[in-house]
This record gives C-alpha cells, structure tokens and sequence, in this order.
C-alpha cells in the first residue's frame, strides 16, 4: 500500500491529474524503513517538541524508546522544556528558534554532549538532518521553511503543520513529488480519511466529509457570540491542542484549513469535500464511494492515534488511547454546520474555491486575527470578518496571483499580514 498514492493504477493517476488542473499527484513509494517494529529503530525528529502534537508524538516515543532514535528536537522559546525533552530522549540535536533562549538551553544540556543551536538556520539544519521520519509541528506559517527542509530530504513527513499545505499546497505536495518524500497526514480527519482511501480508485470517490465537534460555542446564539472570551474560546469540549488551532476549532475556520489541506492531499475536487458536525468526536472523516458505500474511521479524541499512524505507516503501533465502547457512548450525533453564526468556514471555502495564493492569504490573515482576538483586540465574530477583508484588499492589490514557490509565498504571507494588521486598526 503507497501513501498518499490512493489510486489503482498509473492510468487513474493520469486521470486525476487530468481532472484536477494544476493540482501535482502525490506520489510515494513503498518504503518500510524505520517502522517501529522493524529490526532497526526509526530515526525521528521533532520540528515543535514543546507543544501539543510534539508532545503526545513523544509521549509514544517514550513507551517505546527501543524503536525510535531520536535525532533532532526544535521549539521557539521554551528553552527549559526543550532540554527536558532533549535529555529524556537523547536528542543529538536541540534547536530553539529564539536566540535569547541559546544559553537557556545550553544550560539546561550542560553534561549531556547533545549540541544546542539557535536561530532559523539552525531550525532547517534540524530538518535536514538525516532522519526516517520527520514531525512537522511547528505551528503557523513559521513552519514552513523547517517543514520544506525536511520535504526536500525525501524523508518521511508526519505532517500536523497545516500551513504547508494550506498556503502553500500546491508547492509543497510538488516539492513532496520531487524528493520523492512521503507524506502522511497527522490532522486527525485526514488520517482518517487516509485510512478510509487506502487502495481506493480515484474515479470511485464520491465525496470526503470531515466531522468537525462544532467547538465550544456550537449551540451559542449569534448574539451570545458577540461577546465570547478567549477563556471561553479555549475550552474546546473533546480535544486538548494549542491555543491557536483551540480557537481555530472556535470560530470552524480549522475545519476550513482541513478542507484546504484535504483538497491537496486527496484526489478530488473542492466540490466532493464537506463537512459535518459531530460533538462527540468519534468519527473522524467519512469517505462515501459511488456504489453506496460509506467508510468511516472512529477513535477516541486523542491525537496519539493519528500520530501513532503516521509514524508506524503501513504497520500499527500500540497508542495508549481510550478504547472505544460504543454501548457506553449510546448515540452518535450528526448536523449541519451553521454557516451564519459561524462565516469563517464560508470564508474558508471561497479562498479554496479562488484558489491561487488566496488560501496564503486567508491562513496570514487568521494567524493575525486570531492573535488579536486572545490579545482582546478583536471580537470573535470579527475574526471572520477581518480574514475577509484582507482578501478582498489583497485581490484589489493584485496579490491573490499564481505561487511559484516558497519564496512567492513567504512575500504573499508578509503582504497579507500587513494588510490585515492595517485592518485591524479599524476595529
Ligand atoms: P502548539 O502551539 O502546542 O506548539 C507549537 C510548537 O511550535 C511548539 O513547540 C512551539 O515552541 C513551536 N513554535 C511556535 N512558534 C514557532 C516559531 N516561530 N518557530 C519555530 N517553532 C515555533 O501547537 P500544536 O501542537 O497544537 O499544533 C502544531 C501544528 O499542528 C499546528 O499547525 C496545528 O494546526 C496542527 N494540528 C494540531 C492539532 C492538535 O491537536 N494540537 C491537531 C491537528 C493539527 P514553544 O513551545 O517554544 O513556543
């Protein structure tokens, strides 16, 4: 079974890509380095150790230390937990993105003859470090760079960064061909799907729908949302992540992004994904096929499983997640997302349906939204709001134009975070 190459023959190949314009076929061969039960451990870095997918991926490390090497650990700033991490796991490398936290972090290595760096540079020398696999979890459009590092290697790429292939799908899925790399989804709903495709052929795909647990304020009235808090916003019912993709799951502009990612991993169009509400987070994606079928894949919450996934593809490894107990859980419960109350998901599908470098600007615009709503400068219901004007400025501008690569990209970000702070003012 291929990663990512969910088609039957070369024959279906070329047909999708005849289908889908512009859209590169990713393409992966069948390699079983490194699995976790293979005879030699997996040599594994982790872009984003210190947060929420970093984490749990080393939380799976630490239950099988003898399967995994682990080669080089990054974060931004948290220098103290970095060099906890580095040393429970041996890590020959520890980057920390921000230089004032250098001597932090050589402190807390002293004794240990794992070597610390700081700064970007140093980020993309932990990603090009040779490696099986690579964890790419950084969060935000500063994932980039490292992520497409690591994608150049042609290593494995467990990919929970969302900005890669929301800003810059079409780049990096090329990139991703060129290495020859494979790419395995870390997002729950599109490993979910991942599974639910394996082997399938293209042309019998009718539809992808990814399940969304409706966040916090699901059954708000509009009103009610005027004034939510980021307290608030933070308490996501099902799922324990990071702040920004907590709010994201808030406002539905997360389940947008995945409808952008899933796009460029999956061989159909924008029009055969959508979306459901599902509070109870049990089922993560549904796949339907043109004879009736529908194939759903369920887990407990906890993205230990997605990411025990990625890591031990094509085989499985053991995750310590809740086991589900159907009859205890009783009813599973589906519904229609409400766009009105929630117009980040609308704004979401426009950028996807315009295409170009709209979705960059989209993902800038929300990264700066977001901020300015934990900051309390912004209401939740202008988060939507103010992503969508900076994309109607940035089409004014002539900025929502063809990508050639990650540079283009990395300027269009800027751009689009300029305007939208420019925007922000007006609130
Ligand atoms: P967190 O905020 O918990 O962690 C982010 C990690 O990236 C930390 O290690 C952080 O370091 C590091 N980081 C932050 N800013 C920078 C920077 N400028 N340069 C380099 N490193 C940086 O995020 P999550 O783990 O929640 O999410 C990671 C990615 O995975 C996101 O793209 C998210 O959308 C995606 N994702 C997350 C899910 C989840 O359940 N958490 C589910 C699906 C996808 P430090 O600790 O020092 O700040």
């Amino acid at each position: 079974m291929r990663p990512l190459a969910l088609f039957s023959t070369d024959l279906d190949v070329m047909a999708v890509t005849a289908s889908v314009p512009n859209r590169p076929v990713v393409r992966v061969p069948v390699v079983e380095f490194g699995a976790p039960d293979a005879s030699a451990p997996m040599r594994l870095s982790v872009l984003g150790a210190t947060g929420s997918i970093g984490k749990s991926t080393l939380d799976l490390v630490g239950r099988a230390p003898d399967r995994f090497e682990i080669v080089a650990l990054t974060a931004q700033s948290n220098a103290r937990e970095l060099a906890v991490l580095a040393r429970r796991h041996r890590a020959r490398l520890a980057v920390i993105g921000d230089d004032a936290q250098l001597a932090e972090l050589r402190d807390g290595l002293a004794g240990t003859g794992i070597r610390a760096a700081a700064g970007l540079e140093a980020l993309i020398e932990a990603a090009l470090m040779p490696a099986d696999c690579v964890m790419a979890a950084i969060v935000g459009a500063a994932g980039l760079r490292p992520t497409f590092a690591a994608a150049s290697c042609g290593a494995r790429i467990a990919l929970a960064n969302k900005e890669c292939l929301v800003s810059a799908g079409h780049v990096f899925t090329a990139e991703i061909a060129r290495s020859g790399a494979e790419l395995l989804p870390v997002d729950s709903e599109h490993s979910a799907a991942f599974q639910a495709l394996s082997g399938a052929d293209p042309k019998a795909i009718e539809k992808i729908v990814l399940t969304a647990s409706g966040g916090p304020f699901r059954t708000w009235a509009r009103e009610a949302l005027e004034a939510a808090t980021p307290e608030q916003a933070l308490k996501h019912p099902n799922w324990s992540m990071g702040a920004k993709v907590t709010i994201d799951s808030a406002t539905l502009m997360n389940k947008g992004l995945e409808l952008i990612e899933a796009f460029h991993l999956f061989p159909v169009p924008a029009e055969a994904l959508d979306c459901v509400i599902h509070p109870q987070s049990i089922v993560h994606c549904l796949v339907s096929y043109v004879d009736g079928s529908v194939l759903a894949q369920m887990a407990s919450p906890d993205m230990r499983t997605p990411i025990a996934v990625a890591l031990a593809w094509p085989k499985r490894m053991a995750a310590p997640t809740e086991k589900l107990d159907l009859a205890r859980l009783g009813s599973l419960t589906f519904e229609a997302p409400d766009e009105v109350r929630f117009p980040a998901l609308g704004v979401a599908r426009a950028a996807l349906r315009r295409g170009d470098t709209a979705p960059a600007v989209l993902n800038a615009a929300n990264e700066v939204a977001v901020k300015a709503f934990l900051d309390r400068r912004l209401k939740f219901l202008d988060i939507a709001a103010l992503v969508e004007a900076t994309i109607e400025e940035a089409e004014r501008q002539g900025a929502i134009c063809q990508a050639h690569g990650l540079d283009d990209i990395l300027h269009i970000d800027g751009l689009a975070r300029r305007l939208a702070v420019e925007k922000l003012n007006g609130y």
